[in-house]
């Protein structure tokens, strides 16, 4: 078999990865929007392809997924479909034409009659992030995918130690926080209990900007408001969500939990007719957030992707006290390179006197340590270090703990196994 990587040797986001079998059918992992922009070139996309996994539904692994065709089957996770499709409703764009097959984890299909792929259910800030364990021509590789081991479900990292997938000739492995400075708060935990500690002492509302598909951040705002006796709000496409990925677990808070509410503007509720979400619609409309949010502001938490500095000001008027804004996701998103639409908003809000900043996250990624140990315990015959900005360090830090057996490739290159 052959492997080549179109794309994510030397950079974090618009990952692909590709696997010609000797009987020439070819698989792609992931097809990733890419997150720089010094190499806009994508080309790739379009070059013959018989099947694609998705490994999660962040934008640098599926964004470019549409490009194989309406033909190619395009295997992916449930949870992770649904995400995708509930993304596109909200932002009034056409579902994805994609003949979509499903991934389940801790299943093995085999897909094209070549390759044996298995999945396994790691930790990330999706809620549902697979790494690939890929069999064909009796080799074996191992894609790890984007993972950590300190969120809500970091027991699966431990799991995957103690009993790692064996006989891999060639790992695949995420290098994200190779290049990132070491964070403030390293796991979920600390995450939770930072919230909790700002809104317990709230004197006006507190607003929590991250990403709503990022459900262990919700969990842990959801947690801080039940602990504080806090109403919490959220909009309709966060609720939507909820619903969603509570289909995987139960124990996750939906719209009917009591302390919670959703902001239902017409722009929203638009996207969620009533004959298609009869159930939902209705529910929302109970739950419905009232002007006593002006009245009492301190009484609410409101966890959401982008603060209105119109809602913030009018805060102001019943309650003269300062309002907290926790900016809880990538520090680089505030940052002119990696720019996103609320950026702006919030590095003016940041500095307006009557708001208490604070940057409260901790990141979807294993630090180095753990690759480390992670690649230790699965002992490939290779590694490949793929989504890192320094494949360099990378190597130079594996080499440093015992694993001689890193190679850097080049993005493009076909490299035969
Ligand atoms: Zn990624
Ligand atoms: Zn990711």
């Amino acid at each position: 078999m052959k492997i080549k990587i179109y794309r994510g040797t030397k950079e974090i986001g618009g990952t692909c990865v590709e696997i010609t079998a000797d009987n020439g059918k070819i698989l792609w992992i992931d097809l990733g929007v890419p997150l720089s922009t010094t190499n806009p070139d994508t080309s790739y996309r379009n070059n013959k392809v018989d099947a694609l996994l998705i490994s999660h539904p962040h934008q640098d692994h599926f964004g470019l997924m549409e490009s194989v065709g309406s033909e190619v089957p395009v295997y992916i996770g449930q949870v992770s479909e649904d995400l995708i499709k509930a993304t596109k409703r909200f932002l009034g764009i056409d579902p994805p034409l994609c003949n979509f097959q499903r991934l389940t984890p801790w299943k093995e299909i085999k897909i094209l009659d070549t390759f044996k792929v298995y999945s396994y259910l790691v930790d990330h800030s999706s809620p549902e992030g697979l790494a690939f364990l890929i069999e064909v021509d009796g080799k074996r590789v191992f894609y790890s995918g984007d993972f950590r081991s300190t969120g809500r479900k970091g027991f699966l990292y431990d799991r995957m130690i103690s009993n790692p997938p064996k006989n891999i000739n060639l790992l695949l492995i995420e290098g994200t926080m190779v290049e990132r400075s070491k964070q403030e708060y390293e796991t979920e935990a600390e995450v939770e209990r930072a919230i909790t500690d700002i809104v317990m002492n709230q004197q006006n509302m507190t607003f929590v900007v991250s990403a709503a598909q990022n459900i262990d951040r919700f969990c842990s705002v959801f947690t801080a408001c039940l602990k504080a006796n806090k109403m919490l709000i959220i909009d309709v496409y966060t609720a939507f969500v909820l619903e969603l990925v509570s289909k995987m677990s139960n124990r996750l808070p939906t719209i009917d939990a009591h302390r919670i509410l959703v902001y239902n503007p017409k722009s929203q509720m638009d996207k969620v007719t009533e004959e298609e979400f009869v159930d939902f619609v209705t529910r929302v409309n109970t739950k419905a957030l009232h002007n006593g949010v002006f009245v009492k502001p301190e009484k609410f938490v409101y966890f959401l992707r982008f603060p209105q500095k119109k809602f913030v000001n009018a805060l102001f008027t019943t309650n003269k006290n300062n309002v907290n804004l926790i900016y809880s996701q990538w520090g680089g998103y505030l940052k002119e390179r990696y720019k996103v639409p609320s950026t702006d908003t919030i590095n003016k809000l940041k500095v307006q006197k009557n708001i208490n900043f604070s940057h409260i996250h901790t990141s979807g990624h294993a630090p180095v340590e753990e690759l480390i140990e992670l690649a230790k315990a699965i002992s490939p015959e290779k590694i490949v270090p793929i989504h890192t900005e320094n494949p360099t360090k990378m190597k130079l830090e594996f080499a440093a703990a015992g694993l001689a057996n890193v190679e850097l490739w080049d993005d493009g290159l076909e490299y035969s196994l």
